[in-house]
C-alpha cells in the first residue's frame, strides 16, 4: 500500500523512513515537509497540495510533534485518508476524541501509535503480571534531553509536553502491562523559570489493589540513561530495562538480551497494516490521560532556567 509521510524530522528519519523500506506491507509514496526530503520520494512542501495531487495514497503517517499535527490529521480524514499519529495522538485529550470520531464518521482507520508498547518484552511482562499480586511499581524514566532532542524548543512550549514526552512512553508500557486500572492521586511538576513544559516530574497513583504505583521522569540525566520499570510483586520482582527491551525476573534476565530499540517501529507498521485492512481503529489514550491528569493536579514546583 502506498503511504505518505508527513514531518520529516528526527524521528521520520531515525525510524520511520528505514521501517517502511523494509516493510512487506508499504511504499513510502510521498512526503510532505517543509524542508526535509527522503532521497527518491516525491516531496511536497503543502500537504493539501499533496492530497489533491496523490488520491491513490490512502494512507498517511503523521510525525510531527504534537500541536500541529491535529490540524494535519482532520484535513487528513476529512480527504478520506487513513491516519497513523506518532505519539502523543494529540496536544490534548479532546482532539484526540474528536479525531477518532471523525474516522468513525467516514469509515476511515485511525491509529494512535505506542512504540514503546512494542519493545520486545513488553507482552512477556504483561503475560508474567497478569496472575501476580502487585506489592510496587516504580518507573524510572531519566534522560538528558540535549543528547535525545538536541534544539527542539517546540518540546519545552506549551502542549510540547516537557519531560512527558518520553515519560508518555513509559506509562503507555505501564498501562498496558498492569491488569488493573491506575488513576493519578498526586505528583510535582518542575518547570524551568523560562519555559512552558516540565523538566522533571514525580507521579503516585492509586491502584485499587492498594499496591504503591510511582514514577520519576527526568530530562536532566547526564551520563548512564535509565528508562527502567521495577513491579514487585508477592511472587518476585520483575524488573524491564532499556525501554522495556530487556526483562529480569527477581535478577535472572529472560529472553534475548538487546541493546536498542529495533522492531518497535516495523511492529507499529505492521499493526497499521490490519487496521486498514480490517477497517479498525486503535485510540487508546489512557497515556494521554495521565499526563493531562498530572498537568491538572501536579503541584508546580519552579526550577533554574533551561538552554539546549
Ligand atoms: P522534530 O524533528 O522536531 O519535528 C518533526 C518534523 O515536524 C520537523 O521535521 C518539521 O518538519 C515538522 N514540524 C515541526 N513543527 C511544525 C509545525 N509547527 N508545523 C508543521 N510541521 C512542523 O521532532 P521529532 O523528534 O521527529 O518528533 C516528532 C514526534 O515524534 C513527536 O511527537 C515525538 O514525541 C515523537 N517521537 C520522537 C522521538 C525522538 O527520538 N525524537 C522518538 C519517538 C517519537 P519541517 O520543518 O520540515 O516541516
Amino acid at each position: 500500500m502506498d503511504i505518505a509521510l508527513v514531518g520529516i524530522g528526527k524521528i521520520a528519519v531515525d525510524q520511520h523512513v528505514p521501517s517502511l523500506a523494509t516493510s512487506p506491507d508499504w511504499e513510502l509514496a510521498a512526503t510532505v515537509s517543509r524542508s526535509g526530503t527522503v532521497e527518491g520520494v516525491e516531496a511536497f512542501t503543502s500537504f493539501t497540495g499533496m492530497l489533491e495531487a496523490r488520491p491513490e495514497i490512502r494512507v498517511v503517517s503523521l510525525c510531527l510533534p504534537p500541536v500541529p499535527r491535529f490540524d494535519y490529521a482532520a484535513k487528513a480524514l476529512a480527504a478520506g485518508r487513513h491516519v497513523m499519529l506518532e505519539k502523543p495522538p494529540g496536544a490534548t485529550l479532546a482532539e484526540c476524541i474528536a479525531l477518532e470520531q471523525m474516522a468513525r464518521d467516514k469509515g476511515l482507520s485511525i491509529y494512535a501509535t505506542w512504540h514503546s508498547r512494542e519493545a520486545d518484552k513488553v507482552a512477556p511482562a504483561k503475560a508474567w503480571l497478569a496472575d501476580k499480586t502487585l506489592k510496587s511499581l516504580h518507573v524510572t524514566w531519566r534522560e538528558d534531553v540535549r543528547r535525545w532532542h538536541p534544539g527542539q524548543d517546540w518540546i519545552f512550549e506549551a502542549g510540547g509536553l516537557g519531560v512527558f514526552d518520553p515519560g508518555i512512553n513509559a506509562l503507555s508500557i505501564v498501562t498496558e502491562i498492569l491488569p488493573d486500572p491506575i488513576h493519578l492521586q498526586s505528583a510535582t511538576l518542575s518547570f524551568p523559570e523560562n519555559r512552558q513544559a516540565p523538566i522533571a516530574a514525580d507521579l503516585a497513583f492509586y491502584h485499587p489493589g492498594n499496591a504503591r504505583v510511582t514514577c520519576d521522569f527526568d530530562f536532566r540525566q547526564e551520563g548512564q540513561q535509565t528508562w527502567s520499570i521495577e513491579a514487585r510483586c508477592e511472587e518476585g520482582t520483575l524488573l524491564l530495562t532499556n525501554g522495556g527491551a530487556n526483562m529480569y525476573i527477581d535478577g535472572e534476565e529472560l529472553g534475548e538480551h538487546h541493546s536498542g530499540l529495533d522492531g518497535e517501529y516495523p511492529r507499529l507498521y505492521a499493526k497499521m497494516a490490519e487496521l486498514v485492512r480490517a477497517g479498525g481503529i486503535d485510540m487508546d489514550l489512557r497515556p494521554l490521560r495521565h499526563v493531562a491528569d498530572a498537568f491538572l493536579l501536579g503541584r508546580r514546583s519552579v526550577v533554574e532556567p533551561f538552554e539546549f
